[in-house]
């Protein structure tokens, strides 16, 4: 955990209960670990985390997708501020070489999803 921290992963602007438990803390720490801060070196400037894990009260208030990685704190939706560096950021983590699950470009590189999990990782692309 170099350049991101659980707190961070776990900011909410709900005001609802946002606490992990000890699995989906190491699947953060995972996430950071082996994916997110790799990432940043390689971009070399900073990366913000608008939302990583998500209790269930949380994910339901906004409006994530039932099965969400974000409630097993394996996903988190990063920008690098705007849509031009979010698609350079796009192409250099699928360049990396990085392990990842998903990696999505969401509305047009308004920011972008990125997941990790313990094993079974596709590499999968996306843009919704
Ligand atoms: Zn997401």
């Amino acid at each position: 955990m170099k350049y991101f921290t659980i707190n961070e992963l776990t900011a909410t602007t709900t005001g609802l209960p946002n606490m992990p438990g000890a699995t989906e803390t190491a699947n953060l720490t995972r996430l950071v670990n082996e994916l997110l801060d790799p990432v940043r070196e390689q971009w070399g400037k900073p990366v913000r985390v608008n939302s990583g894990y998500r209790s269930a009260a949380v994910n339901k208030a906004v409006g994530g997708a039932a099965a969400s990685q974000h409630l097993k704190g394996e996903a988190a939706d990063i920008t690098a501020g705007t849509p031009d560096d979010n698609r350079r950021l796009f192409d250099l983590v699928q360049r990396s070489g990085l392990p990842f699950d998903q990696l999505i470009d969401e509305q047009n590189y308004r920011w972008l999803h990125i997941s990790l999990k313990a094993a079974g990782n596709r590499r999968q692309v996306l843009h919704l």
